[in-house]
């Protein structure tokens, strides 16, 4: 399997978020249901102008499940998920929106506070999880691919199968360390909070599963 190197500046971004230089790593978990929400109300916008697609709002939901044996937190969502080439340009690549606006900022600035504000993105999974998995199946395909990097020297992308369209975002929690614990991402209390700090707002349920196993 090819392994494909990040843009430069996604790479320093990248780096950026691995080497964990802010506090508050939290804020991972509103960015990537921020994304889910987003994938979500591109069917529901898509569905309003296509007469062959039907919103019915029990089947689009977001889920958080942690299983913390296989120390993995997946967010999974039922919206409009991303294709092959989706995957490349989406992921490969510096957020154009949220993420530029925060580096700007924070060369400007220094600030440590500044990640409350600005979206950082996708990218921001890496501040807790050594190896991010990314399956996703777009609306209107059969193939589903798989997305994988363990960090700044790159991704790999590869045929999948997944029964639903949509995405599933699958973070491979770190060890804790002497100075840092990550294991609370796993604790069921500790992601409601986070959950309703950040995404209170959020129009999608968001369902919650927390196993041993
Ligand atoms: P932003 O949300 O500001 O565009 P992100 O870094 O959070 O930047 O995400 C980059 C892009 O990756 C999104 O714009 C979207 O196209 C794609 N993406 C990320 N997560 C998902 C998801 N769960 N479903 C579909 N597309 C996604
Ligand atoms: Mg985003």
């Amino acid at each position: 399997m090819e392994k494909k190197q990040f843009q430069a500046e996604s790479k320093r971004l990248l780096e950026m978020m691995i080497n964990s230089i802010y506090t508050q790593k939290e804020i991972f978990l509103r960015e990537l249901i921020s994304n889910a929400s987003d994938a979500i109300d591109k069917i529901y916008y898509k569905a309003l102008t296509d007469d062959t697609l039907v919103f019915d709002k029990e089947n689009y939901f977001i889920k958080v499940t942690a299983n913390k044996d296989a120390r993995t937190l997946t967010i999974r969502d039922t919206g409009i998920g991303m294709n092959q080439e989706d995957l490349e340009s989406h992921l490969g690549v510096i957020a154009k929106s949220g993420s530029l606006a925060f580096k700007k900022d924070n060369e400007a600035q220094e600030g440590h506070n500044i990640i409350g504000q600005f979206g950082v993105g996708f990218y921001s999974a890496f501040m807790v999880a050594d190896t991010v998995t990314v399956i996703s199946r777009a609306l209107g395909n059969h193939q589903a691919y798989k997305w994988e990097s363990t960090g700044a020297e790159g991704y790999t992308i590869e045929p999948w199968t997944k029964d639903e369209v949509g995405t599933e975002i699958i973070l491979n929690i770190k060890e804790n360390t002497e100075d840092e614990s990550y294991d609370e991402y796993l604790e069921e209390y500790r992601l409601r909070s986070i959950i309703k700090k950040y995404s209170d707002f959020i129009r999608y349920p968001i369902k919650m599963d927390v196993s041993s196993r």
